[in-house]
Protein backbone atom coordinates (compact mmCIF):
# COMPACT_ATOMS: atom_id res chain seq x y z
CA UNK A 1 0.00 0.00 0.00
CA UNK A 2 1.39 3.20 -0.80
CA UNK A 3 4.63 3.60 -2.54
CA UNK A 4 7.87 2.11 -0.57
CA UNK A 5 9.49 4.03 2.02
CA UNK A 6 12.63 3.78 3.54
CA UNK A 7 14.28 6.40 5.87
CA UNK A 8 17.64 6.42 7.39
CA UNK A 9 17.55 8.03 11.24
CA UNK A 10 21.18 8.46 11.69
CA UNK A 11 20.54 9.20 15.28
CA UNK A 12 23.55 11.42 17.28
CA UNK A 13 25.96 9.80 15.35
CA UNK A 14 28.26 11.57 12.71
CA UNK A 15 30.86 14.44 12.50
CA UNK A 16 31.34 16.51 9.41
CA UNK A 17 33.91 14.29 8.00
CA UNK A 18 32.04 10.73 8.36
CA UNK A 19 29.03 12.85 7.19
CA UNK A 20 30.52 13.86 4.02
CA UNK A 21 31.72 10.38 3.18
CA UNK A 22 27.98 9.08 4.22
CA UNK A 23 26.39 11.19 1.84
CA UNK A 24 28.89 10.65 -1.39
CA UNK A 25 28.09 7.28 -0.98
CA UNK A 26 24.72 8.30 -1.03
CA UNK A 27 24.97 10.25 -4.09
CA UNK A 28 26.81 7.52 -5.99
CA UNK A 29 24.32 5.12 -5.27
CA UNK A 30 22.01 2.85 -7.98
CA UNK A 31 18.55 3.65 -5.54
CA UNK A 32 15.37 2.15 -7.28
CA UNK A 33 13.51 4.77 -8.82
CA UNK A 34 10.16 3.45 -7.11
CA UNK A 35 11.00 4.49 -3.44
CA UNK A 36 10.77 7.18 -1.21
CA UNK A 37 14.06 7.40 0.37
CA UNK A 38 14.82 9.77 3.29
CA UNK A 39 17.84 10.32 5.51
CA UNK A 40 17.44 12.44 9.01
CA UNK A 41 20.87 13.32 10.13
CA UNK A 42 21.47 15.00 13.37
CA UNK A 43 20.28 19.13 13.54
CA UNK A 44 23.55 20.41 13.26
CA UNK A 45 24.67 18.58 10.10
CA UNK A 46 21.54 19.43 8.26
CA UNK A 47 22.64 21.95 5.83
CA UNK A 48 25.62 20.46 5.25
CA UNK A 49 23.64 17.15 4.10
CA UNK A 50 20.80 19.50 1.75
CA UNK A 51 23.64 20.92 0.63
CA UNK A 52 25.51 18.49 -0.99
CA UNK A 53 23.18 15.56 -1.12
CA UNK A 54 21.37 14.37 -4.15
CA UNK A 55 17.66 16.24 -4.37
CA UNK A 56 16.83 12.31 -5.02
CA UNK A 57 16.47 11.43 -1.28
CA UNK A 58 14.45 14.03 1.07
CA UNK A 59 15.66 14.97 4.47
CA UNK A 60 14.04 14.57 7.49
CA UNK A 61 14.35 15.79 11.36
CA UNK A 62 14.98 13.67 14.29
CA UNK A 63 12.46 15.64 16.13
CA UNK A 64 10.82 19.41 16.01
CA UNK A 65 9.39 21.38 19.22
CA UNK A 66 5.63 21.23 19.58
CA UNK A 67 4.73 24.76 18.81
CA UNK A 68 6.27 27.75 17.16
CA UNK A 69 9.55 28.70 18.18
CA UNK A 70 10.81 30.95 20.73
CA UNK A 71 12.10 30.85 24.25
CA UNK A 72 12.55 27.34 24.22
CA UNK A 73 16.13 26.57 25.02
CA UNK A 74 18.29 23.97 22.84
CA UNK A 75 15.09 23.16 20.85
CA UNK A 76 14.69 22.97 16.64
CA UNK A 77 10.78 24.20 15.34
CA UNK A 78 9.14 22.89 13.03
CA UNK A 79 9.47 26.15 10.10
CA UNK A 80 13.56 25.78 11.39
CA UNK A 81 13.12 22.09 9.79
CA UNK A 82 11.10 23.77 6.85
CA UNK A 83 13.54 26.41 6.33
CA UNK A 84 16.61 23.97 5.77
CA UNK A 85 15.02 22.09 3.05
CA UNK A 86 13.18 18.87 5.44
CA UNK A 87 10.41 17.64 4.46
CA UNK A 88 9.99 15.02 7.38
CA UNK A 89 9.94 14.95 11.07
CA UNK A 90 10.52 11.44 12.96
CA UNK A 91 7.87 11.78 16.56
CA UNK A 92 7.80 9.37 18.74
CA UNK A 93 10.69 7.65 18.47
CA UNK A 94 11.22 5.12 21.80
CA UNK A 95 14.36 6.75 22.38
CA UNK A 96 12.53 10.04 22.56
CA UNK A 97 10.02 8.33 25.04
CA UNK A 98 11.87 6.13 26.73
CA UNK A 99 15.40 7.88 27.58
CA UNK A 100 14.14 11.22 27.02
CA UNK A 101 10.69 10.61 28.56
CA UNK A 102 8.04 12.11 26.26
CA UNK A 103 5.04 10.91 26.73
CA UNK A 104 1.82 10.40 24.04
CA UNK A 105 0.18 13.64 24.47
CA UNK A 106 3.34 15.59 24.08
CA UNK A 107 4.09 13.32 21.25
CA UNK A 108 0.79 14.07 19.44
CA UNK A 109 0.48 17.64 19.86
CA UNK A 110 4.02 17.47 18.44
CA UNK A 111 2.84 15.59 15.27
CA UNK A 112 -0.40 17.86 15.00
CA UNK A 113 1.97 20.92 15.17
CA UNK A 114 4.15 19.65 12.37
CA UNK A 115 1.03 18.01 9.94
CA UNK A 116 -0.14 21.37 10.26
CA UNK A 117 2.53 23.30 9.15
CA UNK A 118 2.97 20.94 6.34
CA UNK A 119 5.68 18.64 7.26
CA UNK A 120 5.60 14.86 6.59
CA UNK A 121 5.43 13.13 10.20
CA UNK A 122 7.09 9.50 10.76
CA UNK A 123 4.97 8.63 13.50
CA UNK A 124 6.95 5.95 15.56
CA UNK A 125 5.61 3.09 17.69
CA UNK A 126 6.38 0.14 19.10
CA UNK A 127 6.62 -2.23 22.47
CA UNK A 128 9.30 -3.39 24.98
CA UNK A 129 10.16 -6.30 25.49
CA UNK A 130 8.58 -6.65 29.12
CA UNK A 131 5.35 -5.39 27.35
CA UNK A 132 5.35 -8.54 24.43
CA UNK A 133 6.59 -10.96 27.04
CA UNK A 134 3.25 -10.06 28.71
CA UNK A 135 0.86 -9.93 25.62
CA UNK A 136 1.07 -5.78 25.46
CA UNK A 137 2.00 -5.82 22.07
CA UNK A 138 -1.07 -5.04 20.84
CA UNK A 139 -2.47 -2.70 23.34
CA UNK A 140 0.98 -0.50 23.94
CA UNK A 141 0.24 -0.08 19.82
CA UNK A 142 -2.97 1.13 20.10
CA UNK A 143 -2.45 3.44 22.58
CA UNK A 144 0.40 5.22 20.50
CA UNK A 145 -1.32 5.04 17.54
CA UNK A 146 -4.55 6.65 19.50
CA UNK A 147 -2.76 9.29 20.91
CA UNK A 148 -1.14 10.32 17.26
CA UNK A 149 -4.65 9.65 16.00
CA UNK A 150 -6.62 12.16 18.10
CA UNK A 151 -3.93 14.70 17.86
CA UNK A 152 -3.74 15.20 13.93
CA UNK A 153 -5.69 16.70 11.33
CA UNK A 154 -5.22 14.65 8.61
CA UNK A 155 -3.30 11.31 8.04
CA UNK A 156 -2.26 12.42 4.17
CA UNK A 157 1.15 12.88 4.89
CA UNK A 158 1.90 10.45 8.08
CA UNK A 159 4.05 7.25 7.72
CA UNK A 160 3.83 4.87 10.37
CA UNK A 161 6.78 3.15 11.78
CA UNK A 162 6.40 0.23 13.50
CA UNK A 163 9.71 -0.23 15.62
CA UNK A 164 9.67 -2.78 18.62
CA UNK A 165 12.20 -1.62 21.61
CA UNK A 166 13.63 -4.80 21.89
CA UNK A 167 14.57 -4.93 18.18
CA UNK A 168 16.39 -0.93 18.05
CA UNK A 169 20.21 -1.55 18.03
CA UNK A 170 20.09 -4.91 19.02
CA UNK A 171 20.64 -6.90 16.40
CA UNK A 172 17.89 -9.24 17.40
CA UNK A 173 15.61 -8.37 14.04
CA UNK A 174 11.77 -9.28 14.81
CA UNK A 175 11.24 -12.07 12.58
CA UNK A 176 8.95 -11.43 9.20
CA UNK A 177 5.88 -13.38 10.61
CA UNK A 178 6.59 -10.97 14.04
CA UNK A 179 6.26 -7.38 11.93
CA UNK A 180 3.64 -8.36 9.55
CA UNK A 181 1.78 -9.90 12.77
CA UNK A 182 1.41 -6.61 14.16
CA UNK A 183 1.39 -4.47 10.65
CA UNK A 184 -1.80 -5.94 10.19
CA UNK A 185 -2.58 -5.19 13.37
CA UNK A 186 -2.02 -1.34 13.20
CA UNK A 187 -3.74 -1.54 9.55
CA UNK A 188 -7.07 -2.74 11.23
CA UNK A 189 -6.64 -0.14 13.80
CA UNK A 190 -6.25 2.14 11.42
CA UNK A 191 -9.55 0.88 9.51
CA UNK A 192 -11.33 0.74 12.40
CA UNK A 193 -10.52 3.83 13.90
CA UNK A 194 -10.16 6.15 10.95
CA UNK A 195 -11.19 4.60 7.91
CA UNK A 196 -10.89 2.45 4.91
CA UNK A 197 -8.97 4.78 2.65
CA UNK A 198 -6.46 5.65 5.31
CA UNK A 199 -6.03 2.12 6.59
CA UNK A 200 -5.02 1.37 2.35
CA UNK A 201 -2.88 4.15 1.99
CA UNK A 202 -0.58 5.01 5.02
CA UNK A 203 2.67 3.07 4.12
CA UNK A 204 3.45 1.45 8.13
CA UNK A 205 7.04 0.72 8.12
CA UNK A 206 9.49 -1.34 10.12
CA UNK A 207 12.43 -0.36 11.99
CA UNK A 208 14.74 -2.31 14.63
CA UNK A 209 17.97 -3.91 13.73
CA UNK A 210 16.68 -3.72 9.93
CA UNK A 211 20.13 -4.70 7.92
CA UNK A 212 21.32 -5.45 3.97
CA UNK A 213 20.95 -9.32 5.18
CA UNK A 214 17.20 -8.95 6.81
CA UNK A 215 15.57 -6.21 4.99
CA UNK A 216 14.16 -8.36 1.50
CA UNK A 217 12.82 -10.94 3.73
CA UNK A 218 10.45 -8.33 5.78
CA UNK A 219 9.64 -6.54 2.70
CA UNK A 220 8.26 -9.50 1.00
CA UNK A 221 5.57 -9.44 3.70
CA UNK A 222 2.43 -7.59 2.29
CA UNK A 223 1.72 -5.33 5.32
CA UNK A 224 5.65 -3.99 5.19
CA UNK A 225 5.94 -0.56 3.46
CA UNK A 226 9.27 0.19 3.41
CA UNK A 227 11.80 0.22 6.67
CA UNK A 228 13.18 3.30 9.30
CA UNK A 229 17.26 2.19 9.55
CA UNK A 230 19.10 2.68 12.13
CA UNK A 231 22.89 1.51 12.26
CA UNK A 232 22.49 0.43 8.87
CA UNK A 233 21.67 3.79 7.53
CA UNK A 234 25.41 5.08 8.26
CA UNK A 235 26.88 2.75 6.05
CA UNK A 236 25.62 4.16 2.41
CA UNK A 237 26.14 1.32 0.43
CA UNK A 238 24.18 -1.05 2.76
CA UNK A 239 21.37 1.77 3.15
CA UNK A 240 21.09 1.29 -1.14
CA UNK A 241 20.62 -2.24 -0.23
CA UNK A 242 17.84 -1.81 2.13
CA UNK A 243 16.70 0.88 -0.54
CA UNK A 244 16.36 -1.54 -3.09
CA UNK A 245 15.04 -4.74 -1.32
CA UNK A 246 11.72 -3.32 -2.33
CA UNK A 247 9.18 -6.05 -3.83
P1 LIG B 1 18.59 0.20 14.39
O1 LIG B 1 18.36 0.00 12.92
O2 LIG B 1 19.97 0.67 14.72
O3 LIG B 1 18.13 -0.97 15.20
O4 LIG B 1 17.64 1.43 14.82
C1 LIG B 1 16.33 1.43 14.39
C2 LIG B 1 15.74 2.74 14.69
O5 LIG B 1 15.57 3.11 15.84
C3 LIG B 1 15.38 3.62 13.57
O6 LIG B 1 14.66 4.72 14.00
Amino acid sequence: SGKFFVGGNWKCNGTTESISKLVSDLNSANLEPEVDVVVAPPFVYLSQVKNSLTDRIEISGQNSWVGKGGAFTGEISVEQLKDLGSKWVILGHSERRHIIGEDDQFIGKKAAYAVGEGLGVIACIGEKLEEREAGKTFDVCYQQLKAFADAVPSWDNIVIAYEPVWAIGTGKVATPEQAQEVHVAIRDWLKKNISAEVASKTRIIYGGSANASNSAELAKQEDIDGFLVGGASLKGPDFATIVNSVT
